[in-house]
């Protein structure tokens, strides 16, 4: 098996997994206390959980705080729902599902154009009235950057508050330092899955979405310490290695486009997160061509565009015609990833292409 498809998800890392075994708390431990609970096996368990809440916070600018949630999607409906107002929202055509459905949900939405590029060009204009503008740091399909602190400023100058999904951003670029609600995920930076947080900024207030406890402040549920210490753990290996990291995703990027060269890559050549490399061949059969591919994992589109038929909302938003957007795959490299297994992965997809010319 070869893995590249880690803007999926990623595998989690040794040291995360390290961090969380100490709290996954059998009956003989001391560490399965509820980190709510006020006697001495809940403040063990609260202290794990402040130690994470604080290597987390490194992936954010100063002035706000941690709240964590069970996921981005979870901390996207917390932002967009509990936001103040009741303004339209702006939002990029490249957001993912998480805010395109929720603003759409809310009948709220006012879509941003992208470029054929993929990035979401500053020069638009802000409907009156505007409550929350969203425009995400990196496009999970096309790994696209986004001018995410020109977007705060506008939106700051239309009295509207910034959100910002860095969920596939976090751990590799330096956060956004204008947005007032940040996003991140733990699994896609090589902690667990089940746990994501948001970041707000001091002095932003929003109404919790999940009522029974607020043991987050803004958010109800026990949370979970092993979940917390490993999001911890690889939050501060990411900012540890990224520039280590970048440089690898680099490398591969590069070697890729050499391989396949003849193939067309989908987004921005600059303004991009070159662990992400989105292709498309005219004519190719994508379907086939996973199947063909078994052993290797990457992606048509998007993980959640995948399997759903419909052509890819944001390959679509770059110009292209649902054929061309049909014809796409998404190879994304991580920490782990082997230039051996890179070059197995292309000749194997390069041989079953092959097969239907
Ligand atoms: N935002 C982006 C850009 C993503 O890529 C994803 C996951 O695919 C999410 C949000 C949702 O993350 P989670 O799985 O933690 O809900």
């Amino acid at each position: 098996m070869i893995y590249l498809d880690n803007q999926a998800t990623t595998p989690l890392a040794p040291e995360a997994r390290e961090a969380m075994l100490r709290w996954l708390g059998g009956p003989d431990s001391e560490t399965f206390g509820n980190p709510h609970s006020p006697h001495r096996l809940g403040r063990t368990a609260k202290a794990a959980v402040e130690v994470a809440r604080e290597q987390v916070a490194a992936l954010f600018p100063a002035g706000g705080r941690v709240v964590f949630t069970g996921s981005a999607c979870e901390a996207i409906n917390l932002a967009i729902r509990g936001a103040p107002g009741d303004g339209p929202m702006a939002l990029s055509t490249i957001e993912h599902a998480a805010v395109y459905d929720t603003t759409k949900a809310l009948g709220r939405g006012h879509y941003l154009s992208v470029d054929s590029a993929g990035v979401c060009q500053p020069d638009q204009d802000l409907p009156d009235g505007t409550s929350l503008v969203a425009v995400m740091q990196v496009n999970n399909e096309i790994g696209t950057v986004q001018p995410v602190d020109q977007w705060a400023a506008k939106a700051h100058a239309a009295g509207a508050l910034m959100l910002c999904d860095a969920v596939q951003g976090a751990g590799k670029l330096a956060p956004p330092q204008d947005a007032d609600l940040i996003v991140v995920s733990a699994h896609k930076l090589y902690g667990p899955k089940g746990i994501g947080a948001l970041w707000v900024r001091d002095g932003v207030t929003l109404t919790p979405q999940i009522t029974g406890g607020l043991q987050e402040g803004l958010r109800s549920g026990t949370l979970n310490p092993a979940l917390c210490a490993g999001f911890g753990a690889a939050a501060r290996l990411a900012a540890e290695q990224m520039a280590q990291d970048n440089t690898h995703a680099r490398s591969l990027f590069d070697r890729a486009l050499e391989l396949f060269a003849g193939w067309t890559v989908n987004g921005s050549m600059t303004e991009r997160n070159f662990a992400n490399f989105s292709i498309r061949k005219d004519g190719l059969d994508v379907a086939r061509l996973m199947s063909d591919c078994r052993d290797i994992m990457f992606s048509a589109g998007s993980a959640c565009a995948s399997g759903s038929g419909k052509p890819s909302h944001v390959l679509t938003a770059i110009g292209l015609s649902p054929a061309e957007a049909k014809s796409a795959i998404r190879l994304g490299f991580g920490r782990y990833t082997t230039m051996e297994e890179l070059e197995q992965a292309v000749a194997m997809i390069k041989g079953a292409a092959a097969t239907q010319e």
